[in-house]
């Protein structure tokens, strides 16, 4: 049987949760959570009332271990995280990975994740696309950058809205102006925005209209007509 459950929740409409998401989390002997705040409130709406227990990647490594020492004596557990789908640029690898090597099941349920609808609504080509999620801040970004410059594959970035101008200049420079791409805002909420343009194009938006909110950035692969 299943042990460990990772559950997706909503990233931003509240709605987006499954039946199945529910059901899980009101059976489980606990929930783990990066932020208890967050999903408590969650779980309020829901009127989930199930123990909370705090994880997030401060005391990940830690934590993983006196998990699984729980887990075997056969507790059943659920991982969410703030948002989305757990594992994701978000904890839940440590635990999966430490539980999978004891021969704990695990499953994921499938549900709301910020790079499926920001790729789709992009209209770039997604037969083949490559999840970079966060580029490291500063140490490793310029490598990072240069090492997709080849890459003909659709990418998609998270990125935060303070530091998306930066992004978008340094993906003018690197990758071309004329590079298309996609900046995906607020999705599910009620300022959701999916603007679609060159790069020159979106700097020129942004620099119009100052972003605000949860940003994912989806860019073109080298080579690909659109
Ligand atoms: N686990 C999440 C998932 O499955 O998408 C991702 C968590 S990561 C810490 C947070 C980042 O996801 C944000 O900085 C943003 O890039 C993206 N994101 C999350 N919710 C979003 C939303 N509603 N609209 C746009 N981007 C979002």
């Amino acid at each position: 049987p299943v042990q460990l459950f990772l559950v997706p929740t909503p990233i931003g409409n509240l709605k987006d949760i499954t039946f199945r998401a529910i059901e899980v989390l009101k059976s489980v002997d606990v929930i783990l959570a990066e932020d208890t705040r967050t999903t408590g409130k969650l779980l309020k709406h829901y009127e989930i009332q199930r123990p909370l227990q705090s994880y997030h990647i401060f005391n990940e490594h830690k934590t993983v271990e006196r998990l699984i020492e729980r887990l075997k004596k056969g507790e059943v557990m659920a991982l969410v995280s703030d948002a989305g789908t757990p594992g994701i640029s978000d904890p839940g690898f440590l635990l999966v990975r430490a539980a999978k090597d004891v021969g704990i099941e695990v499953n994921c349920l499938p549900g709301p994740t910020a790079f499926v609808p920001a790729l789709v609504n992009s209209g770039l080509p997604n037969d083949r696309f490559t999840f970079e999620g966060f580029l490291p801040h500063k140490k490793g970004r310029k490598t990072r950058i240069e090492s997709l410059l080849e890459e003909s594959r659709t990418m998609i970035f998270y990125e935060s809205p303070h530091r998306l101008m930066k992004t978008l200049e340094q993906f003018a420079e690197n990758f071309g102006k004329d590079r298309m791409a996609s900046v995906s805002r607020e999705l599910t909420k009620v300022f959701e925005e999916n603007v679609r343009g060159t790069l020159e194009e979106l700097i020129e938006y942004y620099k119009e209209n100052p972003i605000k909110g949860e940003i994912v950035i989806v860019l073109q692969g080298v080579g690909k007509n659109v």
